[in-house]
């Protein structure tokens, strides 16, 4: 029997340029996907914050540090009737409802003593007919949520062993109209046959609810591996006030695309320049457990580098 090989992704949101904690990520992911025989798919998650001009930088910047994928690059804004099938789906099913509560009615609410820890508190779940059309006669547009029958799911992730996460009724279309995340996510692994899902840590605890929706559809559930983030040396997500964050950033310093591969191989442990070289020594036993401390002045002097 044979069997396709799978594939591996990269998902940026093209709010702005990436920097270097998403460029490691990336490369990570690459790594993980080609040294296990599988494709690379590249998908542009576009529905929401996006700058102008974003998506075309960072696929530019992809490729200068020497990433390649595979197939046609998947832009979420194109996929809108996917998204609104799928939820019509599970509509279908009985497995959604409309919750007209506003983000501060769910911060009160999910604040009330042993409610899980911002999880959504099910407000809306019994709402009658009546009580809808009230709500909708006062202006109100409602999001739609997944009806989940439990309040938390298991998965297994590469490094991080067996994880156990809060599954509420999770939005899968917001107020505004816009398909939510956490269901465009589940819907395009899928779509572009993707089996691997390498990302930062930070999304390690919207997993389980990915996971659980994505056996609720009855579609393959990927493999995962939650790499560690970069962060400032306040131990806070690098953002573009840490200084020279991004590629260009660099490139203005007079350091090459080489230089940020060197960078960024060497604080996972090697001496490496192209992305093609530290294809063939790429362990994922041997990634660093904890985040990678950006000092902002030293790294990337030109004159340090190899
Ligand atoms: N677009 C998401 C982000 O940049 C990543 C989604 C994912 O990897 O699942 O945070």
């Amino acid at each position: 029997m044979s069997s396709s090989p799978g594939a591996g992704r990269y998902a940026p949101s093209p709010s702005g340029e990436l920097h270097l904690g998403n460029l490691r990520t990336a490369i990570l992911a690459w790594l993980y996907a080609r040294t296990t025989g599988r494709a690379f798919r590249m998908r542009i998650d576009d529905l929401d914050r996006v700058r102008p001009g974003a998506a075309q930088r960072q696929l530019d910047d992809l490729a200068a540090i020497g990433l390649d994928w595979d197939g046609p690059v998947l832009r979420q804004s194109d996929r809108l009737a996917v998204y609104e099938s799928t939820i019509e789906e599970l509509t279908a099913a009985g497995r959604t409802y409309e919750c007209f509560c506003t983000r501060r009615e769910i911060q009160q609410a999910a604040a009330a003593p042993h409610g899980p820890m911002g999880a959504y508190p099910g407000t809306c779940r019994t709402l009658t007919d009546a009580q809808r059309a009230a709500r909708r006669a006062e202006g109100r547009s409602p999001a739609v949520r997944l009806r989940a029958d439990v309040t938390d799911y298991e998965i297994t992730d590469l490094r991080h062993g067996r994880y156990r996460g809060a599954v509420d009724d999770l939005v899968l279309r917001r107020g505004d109209g816009i398909p939510a995340y956490n269901l465009t996510v589940v819907v395009d692994d899928a779509a572009q046959g993707v089996d691997q899902v390498v990302r930062g840590e930070d999304l390690l605890p919207s997993t389980p609810r990915q996971a659980y929706l994505a056996d609720l559809l009855g579609l393959p559930r990927p493999i995962y591996a939650h790499v560690p983030l970069v962060l400032n040396t306040e131990g806070k997500r690098l953002a573009k006030r840490d200084g020279a964050v991004s590629l260009s950033d660099q490139m203005a310093l007079g350091n090459t695309p080489g230089d940020v591969v060197a960078a960024i191989a060497d604080s996972l442990g090697y001496a490496a320049r192209t992305t093609a070289e530290l294809r063939q020594v790429f362990d994922p036993a041997r990634i660093p457990e904890k985040p990678w401390i950006l000092e902002p002045i030293g790294l990337f002097q030109p004159d340090r580098c190899p």
